[in-house]
């Protein structure tokens, strides 16, 4: 059996390497390394991907999610309401602005912000909601958009998990996920479904004006060579970076359906055991069927019942099996976040599935032996 690895980029760049080699060969001799014309032609070929009108291509997702922030305007003071179940970046640049960042539960089954407790934290002064789509699911974007509405709020997607995934409004359009809110963001971290040799992220809107600012913003302010109009940043997708990302793109479609299908292989595997809780899905359909394409599966997130997550994650270390705990800590414990308006009460959820979660290796690569021998030590651990 192949080792086994929670992301296997190597044997993912085996399919790709004659292109990924010859884009970078090609900018090493023509030395355009940055803005180069590989960071252009990347950007087209993901507004036609996905959809959406601009592509602002940029350093990584973090600094997506903040020129989102900075290019809505949003002012120090102002109520930014997030998940507590989520990666420190979302609520970190919301501080770093001097936001308010304003934490709130996640539902039980999708792991994504709940819609009440949204609903519940809304103040005078919030003036944005950032829904994460975590683990490669879109959060309840038609709730999320209709309390947007009616409270006049700013949506920011954090889409650095979701990049692929597809939602299905009530009305039945389809859109990508990240082109729903008027902002997306998201990363293309080496590990995330279109990751690249390095760093890079990028923000997505539908909106010609907020494009333009954000542009400028990326660009330390810069609408005209050396006339600064706004503070802004130096944020830049690289143009190795931007070729590497060009040659995965085409199969990001197939990339999504090979975790699909591991995925689909695991919950075969784990559904009905007693103390296990495999992940659902809920954008139109109930589990994980063959044509169901809103999930992507950026982690395969287990909840670990009877108390025993952390024994299963040593065993599984001991077996040669990878596994994480995404995530260990919710943000409002963390020591950056705490906030004395906090209630533990208000976290039931998020504070359950700290110590319950436990994601298995997914990725592109994972074969039929790896997936047996993995299910079977889950499952061999909890039954002995
Ligand atoms: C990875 C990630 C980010 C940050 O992306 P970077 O490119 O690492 O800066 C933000 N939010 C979430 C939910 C993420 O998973």
């Amino acid at each position: 059996m192949k080792k086994i690895q929670m992301v296997d980029l190597g044997g993912q760049y085996k399919g790709i390497k004659a292109q990924v080699n010859a884009a970078i060969a090609n900018i090493m001799e023509t030395s355009a390394f940055i803005n180069g014309p590989e960071v252009h032609a990347f950007q087209k070929d993901l507004e036609t991907y996905l959809g959406v009108k601009h592509v602002i291509p940029c350093a990584n997702g973090t600094d997506a999610l903040q020129i989102a922030m900075m290019g809505l305007g949003l002012q120090p003071g102002d109520e930014v309401i997030t998940a507590d179940f989520t990666f420190a970046a979302t609520v970190e640049v919301i501080a770093l602005l001097q936001l308010t960042p304003v934490l709130v539960d996640v539902d039980p089954d999708t792991f994504n912000i709940d819609i009440a407790a949204i609903e519940r934290a809304i103040t005078p002064k919030t003036k944005a909601i950032v829904p994460v789509h975590l683990f490669g699911q879109c959060a309840d974007m038609d709730a999320i958009m209709d309390l947007a509405e009616k409270h006049k709020l700013f949506v920011i997607e954090d889409n650095a998990q979701a990049i692929g995934a597809n939602h299905t409004s009530k009305n039945g359009t389809k859109r990508k996920a990240g082109t729903i809110g008027h902002v997306g963001a998201t990363s293309f971290f080496p590990s995330k479904n279109l990751g690249a040799y390095g760093d890079g992220g990028a923000i997505f809107t539908n909106d010609d004006a907020l494009a333009h600012t954000l542009r400028g913003i990326v660009n330390h302010g810069m609408y005209q060579r050396y006339h600064h109009d706004v503070v802004g940043v130096n944020s830049r997708l690289d143009s190795m970076q931007a070729a590497v990302l060009r040659a995965k793109l085409p199969k990001l479609d197939m990339y999504c359906d090979n975790r699909r299908a591991a995925a689909r292989k695991y919950s075969a595997a784990f559904s009905g055991h007693p103390d296990i809780v495999v992940p659902k899905t809920v954008n139109g359909c109930e589990g994980i069927c063959d044509v169901c394409d809103c999930h992507v599966f950026h982690q395969y997130t287990l909840k670990i019942t009877n108390g025993k997550r952390d024994a299963l994650v040593k065993h599984l270390g001991e077996k040669g099996i990878p596994c994480g705990v995404y995530y260990p800590i919710p943000l409002h414990r963390q020591k950056a976040y705490a906030d004395a308006r906090y209630n533990e009460s208000d976290f039931e959820i998020t504070n359950l599935l700290s110590e319950q979660v436990v994601s298995l290796p997914m990725h592109t690569e994972l074969d039929d032996e790896q997936i047996d021998y993995i299910t079977a030590t889950v499952i061999g651990f909890l039954n002995g």
